[in-house]
């Protein structure tokens, strides 16, 4: 069972696996669309936005690279040498550290307090300098969802906030877009993806919504066909499909419900989640023996070790919502656990 990396576990729209089999049968011998007008059209359509808002990637995790590659220089690129400094929350995501890294970008991580509201000390010594502050909205691990005020504040005095939002159609698919339609909006970045909410992880699709001027700076930099035709056009079709969303949706949060409940009885506490996962902590401590317990029964869930997080929770467990048979075989394993 797996129940580690917050895909959905149920298949995708039919209406995206119909147009993924249509393109694959009259259009495969063409180059796709290098703009991906029909997309950007349906992303645009589904935020209330215009098409020039709107860049397709390959996954969101290829935007994040756009970002960094369009708006940081590296630490070696001249100039004054230093570098465009890239900032995150701990514990977040950690591939914006990685991503930093691999373009040679200085990176600093704020971290967050034990109860994962912000500490705005650490917030305020590093917003003057950063060039991009990634913050996903719902939080990975944890599955905080901070509000529109708190991270209005987060906005760097001359660079932009990206508001991650891999797990945004769990809470509200229009999350952050009212930054990004506000007085600061040339200074917000929203992504999405269809890997989540979509049960599209094997596609490979994503996009930034912005301001057509930051769109069209990252359109310059990336692949000319950086999304295949398959996944273009399938990733059309389940935009398009908000029904299915909204009932794929609502069942997710129903067993959301009942696998907290679940982790609550066994003693568990669970932190609040706007996402398809809960992060959950054991007052006994015992979070990589039950990992591993998990894993000799061949279900996987994600145990996390927060090593640099002085004022926090050190370690805990990660576990996507899965089916509800998914969920009884769990805590039946979990239940069955004795130091
Ligand atoms: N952001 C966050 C916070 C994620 O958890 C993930 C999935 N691991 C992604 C972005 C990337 O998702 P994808 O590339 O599949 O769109």
């Amino acid at each position: 069972m797996k129940l580690n990396t917050n895909e959905l576990p149920f298949p995708p729209p039919p209406a995206a696996v119909e147009a993924i089999r249509a393109a694959a049968g009259e259009r495969l011998n063409r180059y796709p669309d290098p703009t991906g007008l029909a997309f950007r059209q349906a992303a645009a359509d589904r935020l209330g936005l215009e098409p020039d808002w709107i860049l397709p990637g390959n996954g969101s995790d290829e935007i994040l690279t756009l970002l960094i590659r369009t708006f940081c220089r590296s630490a070696d690129s001249g100039g004054d040498g230093g570098g465009d400094l890239i900032v995150s929350p701990h514990p977040t995501y950690t591939l914006y550290r990685t991503l930093a890294e691999i373009q040679n970008c200085p990176f600093e991580a704020v971290p967050l307090n034990g109860d994962w509201s912000w500490n705005w000390e650490r917030v305020e010594a590093v917003k003057q300098r950063a060039r991009l502050f990634f913050v996903p909205v719902p939080n990975s691990p944890s599955g905080t969802v901070w509000p529109a005020e708190t991270l209005e504040r987060l906005i760097p005095d001359d660079g932009l906030l990206i508001l991650d939002g891999a797990y945004a159609d769990f809470e509200d698919g229009r999350l952050g877009l009212d930054l990004l339609n506000g007085p600061h909006g040339d200074r917000i970045v929203l992504t999405r993806t269809l890997s989540k909410s979509y049960g599209l992880a094997g596609l490979r699709m994503g996009f930034a919504a912005a301001r057509p001027e930051v769109i069209a700076a990252m359109a310059k930099v990336k692949d000319s066909y950086n999304c295949d035709t398959l996944a273009l056009a399938g990733g059309a079709a389940a935009l398009r499909d908000a029904d299915w969303l909204d009932e794929t949706v609502r069942t997710v949060l129903a067993e959301r419900e009942r696998l907290t409940d679940g982790l609550t009885a066994l003693g568990f506490d669970v932190q609040p989640s706007g996402g398809n996962f809960v992060f959950c902590t054991h007052p006994d401590g015992q979070h990589s023996a039950r990992f591993d317990m998990l894993k000799e029964r061949r279900i996987l869930v994600r145990y996390f070790a927060f090593k640099a997080w002085p004022d926090g929770t050190p370690d805990g467990l990660r576990i996507t919502v899965g089916t509800p048979a998914e969920t009884d075989a769990l805590l039946t394993a979990l239940e069955s656990f004795a130091v």
